[in-house]
């Protein structure tokens, strides 16, 4: 099963992505994370991701592309995965369906977490991540049990670099000008499917198995 999972900054996809992978035995293959990995190991693609993600901007195509295709070619994509987070432009759109096209790979959908921009800031400025294990909290959504402690591997718990109220202000004005348009792309190529991310974390995941079992 070959999804793809879109949605605005803070929507709730890496919480979604983290069942799905659970349940469906697939990767979880983020491009946020990949970019994250590769600052924390120093790496050149680190180094030219750092400067756009703390801005809030998108790293260019041309590298997102890459390191996309590079990963889509292992053979663990061959049974499925969970796209999170790319593509975030048009242009990568199209050069992920001729990707795709190259392996022989077709999507089941693209599904989009549907939240209004005005529950986002709060999303992703009360996000805690695990440090080891890369769970997802949130502050008052999703905490805890023991404040800065996972649950799962009792890792600290931090906060993401670009999770601030002025950088989420320009990653929102990006999604809108730049990525928003991928609704209308997936509408076209008749891939597109919605759930509404405004409801309890169980409940939209509920809808997303419905969505993915039919
Ligand atoms: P994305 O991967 O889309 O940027 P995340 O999955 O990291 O988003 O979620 C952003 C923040 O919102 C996290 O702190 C997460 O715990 C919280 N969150 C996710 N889904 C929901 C939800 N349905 N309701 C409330 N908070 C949520
Ligand atoms: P995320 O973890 O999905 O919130 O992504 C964090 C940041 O990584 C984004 O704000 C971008 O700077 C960068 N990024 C992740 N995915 C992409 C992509 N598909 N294209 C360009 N930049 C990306």
């Amino acid at each position: 099963m070959h999804i793809l999972l879109m949605g605005p900054p803070g929507a709730g996809k890496g919480t979604q992505a983290a069942n799905i992978v659970k349940e469906f035995e697939i990767p979880h293959i983020s491009t946020g994370d990949m970019f994250r990995a590769a600052i924390k190991e120093g790496t050149e693609l680190g180094k030219k991701a750092k400067a756009c993600m703390d801005a809030g901007n998108l790293v260019p195509d041309e590298i997102t592309v890459g390191i996309v295709r590079e990963r889509l070619a292992k053979d663990d994509c061959k049974r499925g995965f969970i796209l999170d987070g790319f593509p975030r432009t048009v242009d990568q759109a199209d050069a992920l369906t001729k990707i795709l096209k190259e392996v022989g790979i077709e999507l089941k959908c693209a599904l989009n977490v549907n939240v209004p921009a005005a529950d986002l800031v709060e999303r992703a400025v009360g996000r805690r991540i695990c440090k080891f294990c890369g769970a997802t909290y949130h502050v008052k959504f999703n905490p805890s049990k023991k404040d800065g402690v996972c649950d799962m591997c009792g890792g600290e718990l931090f906060q993401r670099a670009d999770d601030t109220e002025e950088t989420m202000k320009n990653r929102l004005s990006v999604y809108e000008s730049s990525t928003r348009p991928l609704i209308e792309y997936y509408k076209n190529a008749g891939l597109y499917v919605e759930v509404d991310g405004r409801q309890e974390i169980n409940k939209v995941y509920e809808d997303i198995v419905e969505l993915l079992n039919k």
